[in-house]
């Protein structure tokens, strides 16, 4: 695999990250940030298809011919609350918008668009059979835009997924994440004067209240895995002198499994009909939004973490390793230390070094046996329950940075940034180039996939009336 193409692009590449951390588009409103990935890819020769899977913000870009076909994930979608102007590190916000890419999904795009220039190049200097598909998948921090496009079979010809995602370190994402479903309790009641009819009203907030009281006493009896967290999204009203009529609360409930993701669900759906039921109010259950755990998979980890050894962590600049210190001192030291990760890796020892010494990973992570469990949630899960799937990833930030933070925004559109994209692109690139070049990996891959799922089949946490969000 020849990387030197990736010098006449480069600039190119530059653009990309720099406008989509403009646009910082929420989840299904990434309008302008998929437009110019897809045509991007378009004006390089890829087949595009835009608006799949009843996302207006989806796309997917193919090149080569035939199988295998391999697909590469692309994200772009930003959060809100995380304004942040780049390059300061400090706390401070823009002016003119709300939003920011506080998990570096720009990177994550530029990062898979990398690696399918570098095959487009490829397929053209060597005579191999085989298809790159670049998904767009809209809203991942929220809206599950992959979920949908599993449900649609939009992976159901595809033979392997491969992916990953900007961190302050090197490293293959081992282990599993939690099955995810979130609802909004919407509970309605009856208004009346607080102090003159109290007798007459019936409160939905007293409901939300109980509902989460409720939840909390739950909390006691559920697995150690297991969380439920809220958000109470509507309090019905200001006026204390008014008892509320509508209220309304957010819930994620989270677990190992779909099915136990479900059974859990469902208890926290009768805590809601019984804070119905003490204050005499109805409750609308409102789904939202479902994701699945990740079915990991060690064959292609394996093919992963020769890639990420054989093109080896980024070198960086004096001013570089200046600009990281800066982000990296406006995090206490105990927070830089990641236990999790420490757990999952062989030479922990290297990268508490690395960690204190320098500024910007400088190592790339080993491996161990052990898989651990994340308590988080991605929608990547509902694709690994469908093709082979294996993600990484690479240091595009000072040490340290937190995931969802002003600091992770503010360096989102560095060089050091703009590395980790450009090195995560060649890791990628070389995964597919050793993939396609001896398919016995991928039947390896898929048997190790068959052998995981026990005959359990694709069930999408999503019921099937529901539609993205868009
Ligand atoms: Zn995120
Ligand atoms: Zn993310």
């Amino acid at each position: 695999m020849k990387f030197d193409h990736l010098e006449k692009v480069e600039s190119d590449l530059k653009r990309l990250q720099d406008e989509i951390w403009d646009y910082s588009e929420l989840a299904f409103n990434e309008v302008k940030s998929s437009e110019i990935l897809a045509s991007f890819l378009a004006n390089h020769g890829f087949k595009v298809e835009r608006n799949i899977a009843g996302m207006k913000t989806a796309f997917v870009a193919s090149i080569g011919e035939g199988k295998p076909t391999i697909c590469l994930l692309a994200e772009y979608d930003a959060l809100d609350g995380l304004s942040q102007q780049a390059d300061i590190a400090e706390y401070r916000p823009m002016d003119e918008r709300t939003s920011g890419h506080g998990c570096g999904h720009h990177l994550l795009a530029v990062g898979s668009v990398t690696a399918a220039l570098l095959m487009k190049e490829y397929f053209k200097e060597n005579e191999i059979q085989g298809t790159i598909k670049v998904v767009g998948c809209p809203a991942e921090e929220s809206g599950s835009g992959k979920a949908y496009l599993a449900r649609e079979g939009f992976f159901d010809d595809c033979d392997v997924a491969l992916t990953w995602h900007p961190d302050d370190v090197n490293a293959l994402m081992v282990g599993k994440s939690q099955s995810c479903i979130s609802s909004y309790f919407r509970f309605h009641g009856k208004a009346s004067h607080a102090a003159a009819a109290p007798h007459l009203g019936r409160s939905a907030l007293d409901a939300v209240e109980l509902m989460n009281v409720g939840v909390n006493y739950l909390r006691e009896h559920i697995e150690k895995t297991e969380c439920v967290h809220y958000a109470i999204t509507n309090t019905g009203g200001i006026s204390p002198n008014v008892v509320q009529a509508e209220a309304e609360v957010y819930y994620f409930v989270r677990s190992v499994t779909g099915p136990k993701c479900k059974q859990l669900y469902e208890r926290v759906i009768n805590v809601a009909k019984g804070a119905a039921l003490m204050t005499d109010t109805q409750v609308e259950v409102v789904f939202d939004d479902g994701l699945l755990d990740v079915v990991p998979n060690s064959l292609l980890q394996g093919v992963l973490i020769d890639c990420l050894n054989e093109v080896g962590p980024n070198e960086y600049t004096k001013e570089e390793k200046a600009y990281a210190q800066k982000f990296k001192e406006t995090v206490p030291l105990s927070q830089i230390c990641n236990a999790e990760i420490s757990m999952a890796v062989k030479n922990a020892e290297e990268l508490k070094q690395d960690r204190k010494e320098n500024s910007l990973c400088s190592i790339i992570l080993q491996p161990n046996s052990v898989e651990i469990n994340t308590s988080g949630s991605t929608d990547v899960g509902d694709v690994s329950w469908v093709v082979p799937t294996a993600q990484f990833t690479t240091a595009c930030y000072s040490y340290g940075t937190p995931g969802h933070s002003w600091q992770l925004v503010a360096q989102g559109k560095s060089s050091i940034a703009l590395k980790g994209a450009l090195m995560a692109g060649k890791v990628l690139a070389l995964a597919c180039e050793k993939l396609l070049k001896d398919p016995t990996l991928i039947e390896q891959a898929k048997k190790e996939w068959d052998h995981r799922l026990e005959g359990q089949r694709y069930e999408c946490l999503i019921p099937k009336e529901i539609k993205p969000h868009n």
